[in-house]
């Protein structure tokens, strides 16, 4: 059986391993000259910068990608975060615990749960938000713009809900050492062993389907047969390469998020753990992770690699870096900073193809054809939720 993967990102690998362990002939196309997509590193003056992604897991090596790496044996060390979250509000820092909300915002959020369970009244999360203290609603804006880029207009209490049911299982996030490289190294390394192929400046560039059934991709226009067809550049792409209509219905239902997210580097430590501090005060900048705590070979010798990160709240990408960098100036007030890249992902590649909570799962209209990625993911935090997208790829077939 031959299974032919579109894009080298991290859902395309993953599938990629799946497949080769469950005996597949592997060939992976990827149209740039690299590995990765948006989870891999830059290196820039000595930093090791990430194309997209923070150099983050969301839930660590307990959650769902870190078991499917474990799983699929792929080599990386994965470094829990201790503590796991700070907030920083009215200008003092405090450890994240579920004590830090007060008891009545805690029970509207249980009796809310509740009447969504048995009655399944769902609602869009800011009208939870209406009417509960200050810290706990603004905490609400810096996880979500933060970890999802969205606001809580765009999701929905369910999918906030399950969100906040993994995270309670799961627990917080963990860096993997070596950056998102590593994982996407492992992840190469271990589809070598397979013999399985990743092909880069190899663009797809038409799916083959008869029938319904998805039978093989066009490369330079050269037809390859094969029994599956896993795309990793999300739904709306996979249509225009399939070149019949899912379109009109999906463009209308997907929506991108879109964010700025700025990597700095320092002289010495400002967050001084691996823990994620969400940035309560600020206008736009929703949190900071320090990946230098966990791994200092991230950067020069001695120095630190800092990175923020806001959702964009306007489509004027300038107007959203100005904001984001005054923030910046006041959250690192007395530090001697220097902004190494500003990164905004809006259109095109790199881009966050579906807002979180909208994916539209991983099956297609068409059979052997399925989405994996970005696009697709299951219902938690950017890379934990392509995992569990890949998870129920591999249920299906
Ligand atoms: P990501 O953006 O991380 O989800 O990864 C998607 C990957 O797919 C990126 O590495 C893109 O360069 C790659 N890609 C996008 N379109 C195509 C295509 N038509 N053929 C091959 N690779 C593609």
């Amino acid at each position: 059986m031959r299974a032919a993967i579109i894009g080298a990102g991290l859902g395309g690998l993953l599938a990629a391993n799946l497949l080769a362990k469950e005996g597949y002939k592997v060939d992976v196309f990827e149209k740039l000259p690299f590995i990765g997509g948006r989870f891999t590193n830059l290196t820039y003056k000595g930093f090791e910068l990430s194309t997209g992604a923070l150099h983050m897991i969301p839930h660590g090596k307990r959650g769902p990608l870190g078991s499917l790496l474990k799983e699929l044996k792929v080599d990386v060390e994965i470094k829990d975060s201790k503590p796991e979250g700070e907030a920083l509000y009215n200008d003092k820092r405090e450890i994240l615990t579920k004590k830090v909300a007060p008891f009545k915002t805690l029970m509207k959020f249980y009796a809310k749960s509740l009447i969504h369970k048995f009655f399944g009244r769902d609602f869009y999360l800011n009208e939870f938000q209406k009417g509960i203290d200050e810290f706990s609603g603004k905490f609400i804006d810096a996880f979500l713009g933060w970890s999802l880029s969205i606001t809580s207009r765009e999701i929905l209490f369910s999918k906030f809900l399950k969100i906040y049911q993994q995270t309670m299982r799961f627990r917080g996030p963990g860096i993997p050492i070596g950056g998102c490289k590593a994982v996407i190294d492992g992840l190469v390394e271990n589809l070598k062993s397979y013999d399985g192929k990743i092909h880069l400046r190899k663009k797809v560039e038409g799916i083959v389907v008869e029938s319904a059934k998805a039978k093989g991709v066009i490369v330079k226009n050269e037809r390859i047969d094969c029994d599956l067809v896993i795309s990793n550049v999300g739904h709306y792409e996979t249509q225009k390469l399939v070149g019949k209509d899912y379109l009109g219905y999906l463009k209308m239902k997907l929506s991108e998020s879109s964010g700025i997210k700025y990597s700095i580097a320092l002289n010495e430590p400002f967050i001084g753990h691996s823990g994620v501090l969400f940035t309560l005060d600020a206008q736009r900048i929703a949190g900071l992770n320090e990946v230098t705590n966990a791994d200092p070979n991230l950067a020069p010798n001695g120095k630190h690699l800092l990175m923020a990160h806001q959702p964009m709240l306007t489509s004027n990408v300038k107007y959203e870096i100005s904001l984001g960098l005054k923030d910046l100036k006041r959250i690192l007030n007395g530090y001697n900073y220097e902004i190494l890249v500003v990164q905004s992902y809006t259109d095109g590649w790199p881009v966050n193809r579906v807002k979180a909570g909208m994916d539209i799962g991983v099956e297609t209209p068409y059979t052997n054809l399925f989405v994996v990625g970005d696009g697709a993911k299951g219902d938690d935090i950017e890379v934990d939720g392509i995992a569990l997208g890949v998870l129920r790829f591999g249920e299906l077939i």
